[in-house]
C-alpha cells in the first residue's frame, strides 16, 4: 500500500472518479490571526479550502464520494442509497454527483426534530438541492431512523433488486475504509500546500461528524510522516465515540486493502467541549463566529460544523491550548447551504 521510493512514502490510491476541483486553495486568515490569536500567543491561522472543491457539490463529501463513485462504477451498481439529516450536506452531495454520472439516488433522511421553527416548512437548504437533483427521498421520525437505520439500507436496497437495479449504500457521511481515500489524498494535497507556502503545520483541526474525514487526516499524517497533530472538533457525539470510530473506520480500509502498518491510535484526538446543546443546534457564539469570519475574512462558515469547530478552535487558542504551535491550518470541509435554514439564528447581525 505505502512503499517507499527515494525517501518519500508513495501511497497507491484506488480508482476514482474526478468531481473535485483539486487542488484546493491553501489561504493565510491575516486579519483573524491578528485579531483572535496573536494576542494569545497563538498560532498563524491558514485555511483550507475545501467549502472550494465544487459549487453546488461543494464542500468534504465530494472528495470521499470521488472513490465511492468509482467503486460502484466497479460493482456495476446504477444507484446510490445514503442517509443522513434533512440538512445533510453529505446527501446533496451526493444526490448531485449521482445525477452527473447518471445514476439515481435514494436518500434516507431524519426528519427535522418536531417543534423546530424550520420544521415542515418549504424544503429549504441541502434538502431543496436533494429535490432539484432528482434524489429521491425517503423521510422518517428521528426514533424509527436511530432503530431501524440499518433495516431501511437493506429494505430499499431489496427494493432495487427487484427492480433489476443494483444500488450501493453508502455508510452516513460516507465514512469508512472506502472514503476516507479521499482524505488521505486530501493530506497528501494539504501538506504540498504547506511545503510550497514554506511551513510544516504542526496542527490541523478540522470539524467532525462521521469522523472520516478526521480519519484520513490522521492515518493520512501517520503515513505521510508528517509530525502535525490532527484535532477533530466534534459537533455531535463525545471524544470517546470519535476516537473508536476513527480507529474502526481505519481497520475498515486496512482490511479492504490489506498491507502492513500499524496505526498509532494515540494520534486520534478529539475535542468535545462546543457540541452545545446537540447536533445541528447552534448556539449565540456559534452565529456570531461566522458572522465575524464573514466579515473579517470574506469566509462563509456554517452552523452545524465549521461554525462550532472554527469557534472551538478560537476558544482553544485564547485559553492556550495552541501555544507552541506556529502555524495552524483549519480545514473548511463546507456546509454554506446550511446557512439558510438558520436565517432566523443570526437575527443579531441583520435586525
Ligand atoms: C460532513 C461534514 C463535516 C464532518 O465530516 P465527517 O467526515 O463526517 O466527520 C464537516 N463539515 C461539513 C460542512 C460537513 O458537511
Amino acid at each position: 500500500m505505502a512503499g517507499q521510493s527515494g525517501g518519500r512514502v508513495k501511497i497507491q490510491y484506488p480508482a476514482r472518479v474526478r468531481l473535485a476541483q483539486l487542488p484546493t486553495p491553501l489561504q493565510p486568515l491575516d486579519n483573524i490571526t491578528a485579531h483572535y490569536s496573536v494576542p494569545y500567543g497563538g498560532p498563524k491561522i491558514w485555511i483550507k479550502r475545501d467549502d472550494l472543491t465544487e459549487s453546488a457539490m461543494s464542500g468534504n463529501k465530494l472528495r470521499k464520494l470521488e472513490f465511492i463513485l468509482a467503486e460502484a462504477r466497479a460493482r456495476g451498481c446504477n444507484t446510490l442509497i445514503t442517509c443522513g439529516g434533512e440538512q445533510s450536506n453529505h446527501c446533496r452531495a451526493t444526490a448531485l454527483a449521482a445525477a452527473k454520472a447518471g445514476l439515481q439516488a435514494h436518500l434516507i433522511l431524519r426528519k427535522e426534530t418536531a417543534g423546530k421553527p424550520e420544521a415542515d416548512a418549504v424544503p429549504d437548504g441541502n434538502l431543496l438541492v436533494d429535490y432539484l437533483a432528482g434524489a429521491r427521498v425517503s423521510r422518517y421520525p428521528l426514533r424509527e431512523y436511530l432503530n431501524n437505520l440499518s433495516q431501511l439500507f437493506e429494505y430499499w436496497s431489496e427494493h432495487y433488486q427487484q427492480q433489476g437495479d443494483r444500488a450501493l449504500c453508502i455508510p452516513t457521511g460516507g465514512s469508512d475504509g472506502l472514503g476516507i481515500w479521499g482524505y488521505l489524498l486530501a493530506t497528501e494535497e494539504l501538506l504540498e500546500d504547506c511545503d510550497a507556502a514554506g511551513f510544516r503545520p504542526e496542527r490541523i483541526v478540522c470539524a467532525s461528524g462521521s469522523g472520516g474525514t478526521q480519519g484520513g487526516l490522521t492515518l493520512g499524517c501517520q503515513l505521510l510522516e508528517s509530525a502535525a497533530e490532527v484535532v477533530g472538533y466534534a459537533v455531535c457525539d463525545d471524544a470517546a465515540y470519535f476516537v473508536s470510530k476513527v480507529a474502526e473506520d481505519v481497520r475498515d480500509w486496512q482490511s479492504r486493502y490489506p498491507h502492513s502498518f500499524t496505526f498509532d491510535e494515540s494520534r486520534i484526538h478529539v475535542v468535545d467541549d462546543y457540541i452545545g446543546p446537540g447536533y445541528a443546534i447552534a448556539t449565540e457564539e456559534i452565529y456570531e463566529t461566522i458572522a465575524l469570519a464573514a466579515q473579517l475574512e470574506g469566509i462563509l462558515l456554517d452552523p452545524v460544523y465549521t461554525g462550532k469547530a472554527f469557534y472551538g478552535m478560537l476558544q482553544d487558542i485564547k485559553r492556550g491550548q495552541f501555544a507552541h504551535c506556529e502555524n495552524l491550518v483549519f480545514v473548511h470541509t463546507g456546509g454554506q447551504f446550511g446557512v439558510f435554514p438558520q436565517r432566523s439564528g443570526f437575527r443579531n447581525s441583520w435586525s
